[in-house]
Formats: structure tokens, C-alpha cells, sequence
């Protein structure tokens, strides 16, 4: 079990509840909603800039 920052709205979100998620330049992202997937694939670069890439562990 993971839990991640929705790029989106900022909250945490765990992997395996996810409402979605979305790849981009190699990374996933997940979402606490499908709202928070869409309006991240409309603009990913803006919300993907806005936070660390966080690398999975090994
Ligand atoms: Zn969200």
C-alpha cells in the first residue's frame, strides 16, 4: 500500500483506492477523483511542475 499527493487538489491519496490515475514523462500520478484525472490530463505539465517526481520504491 502506497499513499501519494494528487497533483491536482493536494490530497493524499492511496494507490489502491485511486478514483484514476495518469502517466506522464514516465511518472503516474493518481487522483482522488476523476474530475482531478481529467483536469490534470487537459494540463499535465502545469501540475506535474508543481511537485517533486517521486521515484517508487525499489
Ligand atoms: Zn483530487
Amino acid at each position: 500500500m502506497a499513499t501519494v499527493t494528487d497533483p491536482v487538489c493536494g490530497m493524499e491519496v492511496d494507490t489502491a483506492t485511486a478514483a484514476g490515475s495518469s502517466e506522464y514523462q514516465g511518472t503516474t500520478y493518481y487522483f482522488c477523483s476523476m474530475g482531478c484525472k481529467r483536469q490534470f490530463d487537459k494540463t499535465p505539465e502545469q501540475y506535474a511542475e508543481a511537485q517533486e517526481p517521486q521515484e517508487p520504491p525499489q
